[in-house]
């Protein structure tokens, strides 16, 4: 930082952190020999916020919103977060779901300036020395995919990086998290993406993923730097596919500080959703049944969790286990089936195997039907039509993204339950109306978690993410949603509150970390105002 603030002239406008456009004042533009580089009238921030609105509105399409976003953060990244928090709600899909899995499947054709650290095999016992190329060197959270699974589109490879990217901006934009803390990083193990192999534009090496040993081994030496290197960092574990996502973490979740938000930040999200919808149903969790569409990542994170937090209300694990049922891609998750990957065996009940969606709701009759197999409209009329028959409030999760995954629309789910549904989905549907009657949709986005869970751990400097710890993220979360909320059909607090919300979460986050004896750093004697004192707020200051 100290060398930086030596940066006079063309090379202070050029640095995206120390860059204030055309806000530099007229002192600094002595001081720092910038006369004649900047046009002559001195702007406010919020002048610069209205420009940069006014130009990005002009974009016809969210993908070049997506691009000027990009861009204005490699400029000024003050003001790109200034602009992201005065406009979450209509920013956020464009730097995040759904507009990032465009991005993502179009990177190596919008693809400008790069943005983190890129590890390919061929960086084998040498990924420390990549790490230490990272500008800065107090790292607090990093985010890493190998981009096997991006969102519910699939192998994505090295163009897969727009996720950590866009999931550490709202690490930032949501929980405050200070950019200069932040580590984008992609792991280029290869694509079985046969499109992008033969796309001469793809940024990735050109070859077929790599897996076993060799695969492990570059993901413990980059386990091991960040460890060196960065030893106070949260590691977030992103859009991995389904074996290697669950792997890792078992692997890693006991021995660093780190955490998958695809499994345990969507299972919080969900579960604060689940309570929340419980003011309405007025039902205890364990006295309802759940069935999952999609037996992966999201969905077995999901019920794990719920089972926890049955444990929680005195409820015995086998008891807690019996609420949840899954479908995957062949059907029921049942017993008596035999090819069964090790995470789905946990919730494969004695059952005749179903294999049509409608025959699952008939025998289950659940309360709730959660949405994550990236199936578009496997949530048809007639499945939401009996789900209002034997629910007076049914809960329908249709989670998957991008929106054209989504299990079903917003409108459908409110249309075909006479209004009745307490519906959340993945990514953002506009509110609907129905014979004069207004509903807005809920969005189940693990941006309400993962945020404020990092503030947390960064404000206690914990050792670890638990279950503890997520579980306390989810209940602080269900606490931020207000009887207004409730009224309007909404079961999340709207992200324009998001920094409020991330303060909640990250309190019960670091309450946890000290109460276990996880916290490296001293408990100090008001712990919210510690938190809110690290927060990050983009506004300029005066340099001199
Ligand atoms: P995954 O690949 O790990 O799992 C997908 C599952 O869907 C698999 O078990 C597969 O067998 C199953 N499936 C496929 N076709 C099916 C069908 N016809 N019927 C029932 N199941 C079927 O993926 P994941 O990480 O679990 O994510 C799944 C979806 O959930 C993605 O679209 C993702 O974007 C979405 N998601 C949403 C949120 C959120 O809203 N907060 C968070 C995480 C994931």
């Amino acid at each position: 930082m100290f060398e930086r603030r030596n940066l006079r002239g063309v090379q202070l406008l050029h640095d995206p952190i120390l860059n204030k456009g055309t806000s530099f004042t007229e002192k600094e533009r002595d001081v720092f020999r910038l006369r004649g580089l900047l046009p002559p009238r001195v702007n406010s921030q919020e002048q610069q916020v209205a420009r940069a609105l006014e130009s990005l509105r002009r974009k016809d399409s969210d993908l070049e919103r997506y691009i000027f976003l990009i861009a204005l953060q490699d400029r000024d990244e003050k003001l790109f977060y200034r602009l992201v928090l005065d406009h979450l709600e209509e920013l956020v899909p464009i730097i995040y779901t759904p507009t990032v899995g465009r991005a993502c499947q179009e990177y190596g054709h919008i693809f400008r300036r790069p943005r983190g650290i890129f590890i390919s095999l061929e960086d084998a016992g040498e990924v420390a020395s990549l790490l230490c190329n990272w500008p800065y060197k107090d790292v607090r959270v990093v985010v890493v995919t190998d981009g096997e699974r991006i969102l519910g589109l699939g192998d994505l490879g090295a163009d897969g990086m727009g996720i950590p990217v866009g999931k550490l901006s709202l690490y930032t934009a949501c929980g405050g998290i200070d950019p200069q803390l932040c580590l984008p990083v992609t792991i280029d193990v290869g694509t079985n993406n046969e499109e992008l192999l033969s796309d001469p534009l793809y940024i990735g090496r050109g070859h077929h993923r790599v897996r076993g040993p060799i695969y492990d081994a570059l993901i413990k030496e980059f386990i091991e730097a960040v460890q060196g290197l960065f030893p106070r960092a949260l590691i977030q574990f992103e859009d991995f596919g389904n074996k290697n996502a669950f792997r890792l973490l078992a692997e890693y979740r006991n021995k660093v500080c780190a955490f998958n938000d695809d499994i345990q930040g969507t299972a919080a999200v969900v579960l604060a959703g689940l309570h929340a919808a419980g003011r309405f149903t007025r039902k205890p969790l364990a006295e309802q049944r759940y069935l999952f569409f999609g037996a992966g990542e999201a969905g077995t994170g999901i019920a794990d969790l719920l089972v926890e937090e049955m444990k929680n209300g005195g409820w015995s694990e086998k008891a807690a286990r019996r609420c949840c049922w899954f479908a995957d891609s062949k059907g029921l998750v049942v017993s008596s089936r035999h090819d069964l990957a090790e995470h789905k065996v946990r919730y494969a009940h004695p059952h005749s195997f179903l294999a049509d969606p409608l025959c699952m709701i008939e025998a289950v009759r659940p309360a709730a039907i959660i949405g994550v197999s990236g199936q578009p409209g496997i949530f048809s009329e007639r499945i939401l039509k009996r789900m209002a028959e034997f629910n007076e409030r049914p809960i329908i999760f249709a989670l998957s993204n991008p929106t054209s995954k989504s299990e079903c629309t917003a409108e459908a789910a409110y249309r075909f339950t006479e209004g009745r549904a307490i519906f959340a989905s993945g990514s953002p549907f506009d509110p609907v109306v129905l014979d004069g009657r207004k509903f807005v949709p809920s969005q189940g986005n693990n941006a309400y978690i993962f945020p404020g869970i990092g503030l947390g751990i960064v404000a206690s400097e914990s050792r670890r993410v638990t279950d503890r710890m997520i579980l306390a993220a989810a209940r602080a979360l269900a606490a931020e949603v207000t009887e207004t909320d409730l009224a309007e059909g909404r079961i999340y607090p709207p992200l324009a509150r998001i920094r409020g919300v991330s303060l909640k979460i990250a309190l019960a986050v670091a309450n946890e970390a000290y109460d276990q004896g996880l916290a490296a750093a001293p408990r100090p004697s008001d712990l919210e105002s510690h938190i809110r004192a690290q927060v990050f707020v983009p506004a300029y200051t005066n340099y001199v």
